[in-house]
């Protein structure tokens, strides 16, 4: 019978962060109804099936566990009891079951799916139950009734599947393939599944495979958070019915840790060349897709198809979404206003997946026919091996060779054969062989366990806390060198065959870093041996990152604590990885670009500084990465405000943008941190198979996420022209200022905007009260004339700006690059009918028009980049350790960044003032004016007031501007209009004399 997937929602507590920048809680949840406010108090409302409220009304126990203190506290216990238990009986009817947790990075998926400390979530719980069940039915069961239990862990990373119960050094790194088979779905080739017959024994196996992860994910520097975790539980039951006959009951429990969701709708959405976004998140949109298209099909659309084939994830899942299974998802929220747009896209995700249907049969076949099946198979696929037909199984089986197709087929009959042979063979010998090993595990694991109590030892932080703690080194009596061929083992990038040595005398620990190997301690970096104290981070490299633990030192803190010292009371609790992160970047200067205002509430400030925080590490990866692979590029952190990008006052704030600058070509771009932050993932990519001696690892140069094509337009600069005149039916013709995102002038652009009569004369002399265009039609033009004194390095240049309410650029064509380029570009605009929110536009707003170039290729200019680049300086960073990424922050020492900020917002106050005061002065003037002025007199007065006298215009090229408007206006006007034209102007110059 089909059913819906149930969907609970859950919202965790603020973080520490959250807490400190005082976030607003935008979640509310009443019954079954969850409600997200929006900082403008826009409201949408949810219904789902589970709502769990995990954000307050909880104590913590001595323990650890996070109990209910108010009743509408949802603790692990309940969210257990009502989405475990249901899996749990489900699974005991034979029925496979699905478990997904979506959500952004940090939103509460791992703690739901698995847990943290004594807070265990429902897949602990889950076997734990399962095996007390088990432990019941034997008490009363025959002889040969049997309950198999066995575990697989896979990790789903970049479209690439990796066994995580698989060690070896060999399979580490191997990906495994995804096969199809013809009645059972999609699997993945050769996956271990281990046997397990206690409870002890899958928590070994699945904190071996949690351990995996963070090995891999350090040394491959890995963002953890973009892979796919899938626990899959195997449950098999065996026994006889009632008529005697042996029959076989099966239940697949898959546990799905997905990816974070976050920025998978924004893919593409810069209209990136690579699509960074949807090929890193291939699987997490692919999902989305498919869950709208079987919502689709839900709601009667029986013809749209699902795409389950896009992606390894929704292959692997497509029971779990569409087929036999019963299937609950959770979406974990996180409850700050900061995070409001994911949260609102997690509920809709949710909304969606609650309609999808699956149809779960319960798995029971009498074990001789299921036996004669995998038989009869078996002889079908050696037959079909033996004549060198075309298997009828595989995935995109037409691209692969024949001794690849072969390999398949041995591999199903060997796969086959297996399953035979589990049928046939009693359990308990199959588990005899693993037991030895699991026995092993599991004292190998309390062992450890116990020397951290006495041994000192470094363990490791990761950015995802489920990582974190679970990588342990022991500093033993003596010394170990730490390194790619180390006793202790490090690989990944900036790590040096040996790299450094560990000492420990007498108890006391030592660091020291063997010649020119990075080694940090507590955000500092050393060279000699330093002596490291309780909860010191050491950073190893670019990304080994660990905490010193010192037993007796952390016994006498203890001890202090007790007694009151509050000194130390601090010390105890265990460093995390944001502020080690911070410590980091607080020591190498980078918060410089910042400026003088540190500290301070903020919010946008804090976030900047969060996002420079998070940034930093990343840019020094690139760059390490960029240099062990000789790549002549380099990155380098910025500051951009929204005024910088082009974006009107109140569209966005300042960001924090990533410079890359290629040296072999001489260009340079700007690049938002999304985009950075995409191709960094490839670059790893790159890296990895660089580093895998993989000899295609240099991708082509389009392909390359180290490089941006050399043609690819940058925005050089915006000019911003106030269309107040234009509601005066004054023409504006004037050269605007064009300035970088620095406030830095880029030279000028002449451009005009005129008004015309009916049949589309300029009118250049013309005066309107702008209540009297209103219901009027207006005809007017936009001209982009010439460039002035503009960077020279480009090789082509053009225009565009938006227009009113329009959507799209309107783009000059484009003109070759030069110093003053020629444009020419002219467009007409009719409004029918003035409206007086036209005329509100026209009064209170500008249009930016935006300057973009194609840098010339391979230093063809032969100079030095000046314009975007700047000199890089390193005013910021003096003093601070040497470390790549930091030589050229923004230059103009710690207040750089403040500085240009302001000096933006100068130019938009100018610019507004610029055209207020004419408008005023007109007005004024028109009252009672008497004296005759030169429109381009005035235009020069109001510079010279405005700009301090340095942006005054040489006269020829006002008088250029100016006569051609004359001209253009003989006959148009009548002589009553010019005479209050000219009144208006006149007034102009002797206030202007005034403001001077
Ligand atoms: P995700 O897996 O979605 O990235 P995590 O499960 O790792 O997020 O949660 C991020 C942090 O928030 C962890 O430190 C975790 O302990 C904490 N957390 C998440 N959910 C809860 C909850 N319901 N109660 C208390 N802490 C939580
Ligand atoms: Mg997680």
């Amino acid at each position: 019978m089909a059913e819906n997937i149930k969907v609970a929602v859950r919202v965790r507590p603020f973080d520490d962060r959250e807490m400190s920048h005082n976030s607003k809680m935008v979640i509310q949840m009443k019954g079954n109804q969850t409600t997200i406010t929006s900082t403008s108090g826009k409201k949408n409302s949810f219904a789902f099936d589970y709502s769990y409220w995990s954000h307050d009304g909880y104590r913590v126990t001595p323990d650890g566990y996070y109990e209910p203190e108010s009743p509408v506290y949802a603790d692990q216990k309940r969210v257990f009891e009502d989405l475990g238990r249901g899996m749990l009986n489900n699974a005991w009817k034979g029925f496979n079951c699905s478990l997904f947790a979506y959500g952004q990075t940090g939103s509460g998926k791992s703690y739901s799916i698995i847990g943290y400390g004594a807070n265990k979530g429902i897949v602990p719980i889950t076997c734990e139950q399962l095996f007390a069940g088990i432990e019941d039915k034997r008490a009363g069961a025959a002889k040969d009734d049997e309950w198999q239990v066995s575990v697989s862990m896979i990790e789903i990373y970049n479209e690439k599947v990796r066994d995580l119960l698989v060690t070896t050094k060999t399979r580490n790194r191997e990906s495994l393939k995804i096969r199809q088979h013809q009645t059972k779905g999609f699997y993945v080739e050769g996956l271990s599944s281990s046997p397990v017959s206690s409870y002890a024994q899958i928590e070994a196996k699945i904190a071996e495979g949690s351990r995996n992860r963070s090995v891999a994910a350090t040394n491959m520097n890995a963002t953890s958070s973009r892979a796919h975790t899938i626990v899959a539980i195997n449950f098999v039951q065996k026994n006889s019915n009632e008529s005697g006959q042996k029959m076989t009951k099966s239940s697949l429990m898959n546990l799905v840790d997905l990816a974070g969701s976050e920025r998978v709708g924004l893919t593409g959405a810069e209209g990136e060349r690579m699509k960074e976004g949807a090929a890193i998140n291939l699987s997490l949109s692919t999902l989305g897709n498919c869950i709208s298209a079987l919502a689709d099909q839900a709601a009667g659309n029986t013809r749209v198809k699902v795409p389950f084939r896009d992606s390894v994830l929704t292959k692997l899942l497509q029971n779990a979404l569409g087929g036999n299974s019963k299937t609950v998802m959770i979406a974990a929220l996180s409850p700050a206003d900061i995070n409001y747009e994911e949260t609102l896209s997690t509920l809709r995700f949710a909304d969606r997946a609650k309609s999808i249907k699956t149809k779960a049969v319960v798995n029971e076949s009498p074990t001789d026919k299921l036996i004669r099946e995998l038989r009869e198979e078996n002889a079908r696929l050696l037959k079909l091996l033996k004549s060198g037909g075309v298997p009828i199984t595989g995935d995109d089986s037409n691209s692969e060779s024949k001794e690849e197709k072969e390999r398949e087929l041995n591999e199903l009959i060997k796969k086959n054969a297996e399953e035979m042979e589990a049928m046939e063979r009693t359990w308990a010998e199959r588990l005899a062989q693993a037991q030895a090993d699991a026995n092993k595990q599991i004292k190998d694991q309390e062992e450890q366990q116990e020397r951290k109590k006495n041994v000192p030892h470094l363990w490791n932080l990761n950015a995802d806390a489920a990582l974190s703690g679970l990588i342990v080194h022991f500093c033993d009596p003596g010394s170990c060198t730490v390194g790619r061929e180390g006793q202790v083992q490090l690989t990944g990038l900036s790590i040096q065959p040996r790299h450094a040595v560990l000492r420990n005398t007498k108890g006391k620990v030592t660091v020291t870093p063997v010649e020119n190997a990075k080694v940090f301690i507590n955000g500092k970096a050393v060279a000699m041996e330093t002596e490291l104290h309780h909860n010191d981070r050491v950073l190893f490299g670019n990304n080994h990152l660990y905490v010193f633990h010192h037993p007796v030192d952390y016994a006498k803190m203890v001890k202090s604590a007790g007694k009151g010292d509050n000194k130390n009371a601090d010390k105890l609790s265990p460093p995390n990885f944001e502020d080690a992160q911070a410590e980091l970047a607080a020591n190498s200067g980078i918060m410089g670009l910042l400026g003088d205002s540190k500290g301070g509430g903020n919010e946008d400030l804090m976030k900047l500084k969060d996002d420079l925080v998070k940034l930093f590490p990343e840019v020094q990866e690139a760059n390490a990465m960029a240099q062990e692979m000789q790549r002549p590029v380099k990155f380098e952190l910025l500051l951009m405000s929204a005024q910088g990008r082009g974006l009107r006052e109140g569209e966005g704030q300042t960001e924090v943008y990533i410079r890359l600058i290629n040296s072999e070509n001489n260009t340079e771009f700007l690049w938002p941190k999304d985009k950075f932050l995409d191709r960094k993932f490839l670059m790893r990519d790159v890296y990895n198979s660089f580093m895998d001696g993989e000899a295609d690892w240099k991708p082509p140069e389009h392909e390359d996420p180290f490089l941006e094509p050399a043609d690819t337009p940058v925005l050089i600069g915006t000019s911003l022209i106030y269309l107040e005149s234009l509601a005066h039916l004054i023409e504006i013709s004037q050269t605007f200022a064009v300035t970088n995102y620095k406030g830095d002038d880029q030279g000028k652009l002449e451009i005009e905007i005129l008004p015309c009569d009916e049949e589309w004369n300029e009118l250049t002399n013309s005066f309107a009260e702008p209540e009297s265009l209103i219901a009027n039609p207006l005809k007017f033009k936009i001209k982009v004339l010439t460039g002035k004194g503009l960077p020279k390095r480009f090789a082509a240049l053009f225009c565009r700006y938006k227009y009113y309410l329009d959507d799209d650029y309107t783009t000059t064509e484009e003109v070759p690059g030069g110093s003053d380029p020629q444009f020419n570009f002219e467009k007409t605009y009719t409004v029918a009918t003035v409206t007086q929110q036209f005329m509100n536009y026209l009064q209170n707003s500008y249009i930016i028009v935006e300057l973009w170039g194609r840098q010339r290729d391979s230093g063809r200019t032969g100079g030095k980049i000046a314009q975007i680049a700047e000199s890089p300086n390193d005013g910021a960073v003096k003093g601070g350790p040497s470390r790549e990424g930091l030589d050229s922050t923004d230059g103009e020492g710690g207040s750089g960044g403040t500085r240009k900020l302001l000096a933006e917002l100068d130019t938009v106050t100018k610019e507004k003032e610029r055209a207020e005061l004419k408008v005023s002065l007109l007005n004024e003037a028109r009252k009672k004016g008497d004296e005759k002025i030169d429109v381009d007199a005035l235009d020069s007065t109001l510079s010279a007031t405005l700009n301090g006298g340095d942006q005054k215009k040489p006269p020829e090229e006002k008088a250029g501007a100016g006569s051609k408007a004359a001209a253009a206006n003989a006959g148009g006007s009548s002589a009553v209009i010019q005479q209050k034209r000219e009144d208006v102007m006149s007034k102009t110059v002797s206030k202007a004399c005034v403001l001077q």
